[in-house]
């Protein structure tokens, strides 16, 4: 009891000394004295933002060093623009940056409501800093990367305390300035591979106590907006996760490096050089039965001349002999999906054949024409409940049928694609080993492209018409 008493006592005596030393410093102008991190005008500002601008920069920059101040109450602001790559670009990036300033502007008045809340009368805004990097990165592939770093500082009794960390970032083709989705850099399958070495990274690099509460969610490749945080550099791709998701808020930002050799088969040799206008039609052309001879390959010179795209959905015991044309098909931007190893009705089959005709169909479209398909398409549109489980894939059927394989008629093939009406978000079947469906082609391709009718693989079809990665699901048709 006596000897809380007088530990009291000592507390109190504390307090008062350190009262009395206070209100002198305050009285004598001293109060910087416990501000000595804390920037007291431009100058210090400056001093400050460089020094934050200038450590562990996350970002690979390749572009200029002007920095713009803006010394204000309560916020301050250092913007660091890197741009190399013309106008477009910049103008891209203002955007950006100027929804993170509103998007930090927002989150302090936030943060200050609150303290307000608490303190009443006695609550003084604390004096912030935004400081705001950015940089523009070329990947060699085609896809440039705009980032847009923020980081905002609060003033603390000694130094300005980080209070948050935001990142983002923007693909655009190197030709256009364009904004691209990423799966027009990468192919859909980069969700999956970037998953498994993130989660080992992760579990390697930070202890179990340092995870957020449902970080796994966060590092779900199934879950479409993770992993679209990235800027692509000539060496891999920079994955980053924002503050407080995966890794404790603590740490900020984080981000994490996978070299290209490590996202074998998911990216494009090529970023596909088209824009796509969300708002605009669109259907996805596909062929089965290929790969093909002469046909497909007169198909694909009409593709490549037009700067459309198709899906092509091979038969695996053909890969080999022709996967000429698959490469070809790769290099322009089209799509290779899975057609069955020699074309069974593949609900005839047993659980074993089933994963026998896929398995062995996927295999040798990687290693022949170095892609992984992602997409089946079921010979004879022949599917059910079953063989979807089995077979583990989208299942993509069709909206229009030529039905060229049946007519050999290059005008009828035609007619049945014009005389659709609403092409949007309609996918056609066609089979590119007839040289009547390359007649055909001939004529469908260039009229699409005068009707304004973008040509689009099917991934990017579901993409842009569902809003969501292709699922495990069948596929027929699009509506707005
Ligand atoms: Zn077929």
């Amino acid at each position: 009891m006596d000897n809380n008493k007088s530990f009291r006592n000592v507390r109190w005596f504390v307090i008062i000394i350190v009262l009395v030393f206070l209100s002198a410093c305050a009285y004598g102008g001293a109060l910087i004295y416990f501000d000595t991190d804390k920037y007291q005008n431009k100058a210090e500002f400056i001093d400050f933002a460089s020094h934050e601008l200038g450590k562990d920069r996350l970002l690979t920059a390749n572009g200029s060093d002007d920095i713009e101040y803006t010394y204000d109450t309560p916020f301050s602001m250092a913007v660091r623009k890197d741009i190399t790559l013309g106008d477009s670009v910049s103008n891209k990036e203002s955007v950006l940056i100027n929804s993170f300033i509103s998007k930090c502007q927002l989150e302090a008045a936030k943060a200050d409501q609150e303290e307000y809340k608490k303190k009443g009368d006695k609550f003084k805004t604390p004096e912030r800093a935004i400081i705001i990097d950015t940089s523009v990165t070329e990947s060699g592939t085609g896809a440039v990367s705009v980032a847009v770093y923020c980081k905002m500082y609060k003033a603390g009794t000694r130094k300005m305390e980080l209070e948050s960390s935001d990142i983002e970032t923007l693909l655009l083709s190197e030709e256009t300035y364009n904004s691209i989705e990423p799966i027009q850099a990468l192919n859909i399958t980069y969700k999956d591979r970037a998953s498994q070495f993130v989660n080992k990274y992760f579990e390697r690099t930070y202890s179990d106590d340092e995870f957020c509460e449902g970080w796994e969610s966060y590092l779900d490749p199934d879950n479409d907006d993770n992993y679209e945080n990235f800027i692509m550099t000539k060496e891999g791709i920079e994955f980053f996760f924002d503050e407080g998701t995966v890794i404790d808020k603590s740490y900020g930002v984080v981000s994490v490096d996978i070299p290209y050799f490590y996202m074998d088969y998911t990216i494009r040799e090529a970023v596909i050089d088209r824009y796509i206008d969300p708002n605009k039609p669109m259907v996805a052309i596909t062929y089965d039965d290929g790969p093909g001879d002469k046909s497909e390959k007169r198909i694909l010179k009409c593709l490549e001349k037009n700067g459309s795209v198709a899906t092509f959905f091979y038969v695996g015991y053909r890969v080999d002999d022709f996967a000429y044309n698959g490469k070809k098909a790769v290099e322009i931007g089209c799509e290779i999906g899975n057609h069955s190893w020699d074309h069974p009705p593949l609900t005839t089959c047993n659980k074993k054949q089933i994963r026998k005709q896929i398995g062995k169909t996927n295999d040798a479209i990687k290693e022949y024409i170095g892609v992984e398909p992602t997409l089946l398409r079921p010979p004879y549109g022949d599917f059910s409940d079953r063989v979807e489980k089995v077979a583990d894939m989208p299942a993509i059927l069709w909206t229009i049928d030529t039905l060229d394989w049946k007519t050999r008629n290059p005008k009828k093939i035609f007619k049945s694609v014009k005389n659709t009406k609403h092409l949007d978000g309609k996918i056609i079947l066609m089979h590119s080993i007839y040289d009547e469906t390359a007649d055909a082609t001939e004529k469908i391709v260039p009229w699409l492209k005068k009707q304004g009718i973008q040509t689009v693989t099917v991934s990017e079809l579901i993409k842009y018409k569902t809003g969501e990665m292709p699922k495990v699901k069948v596929y027929r048709t699009f509506k707005k």
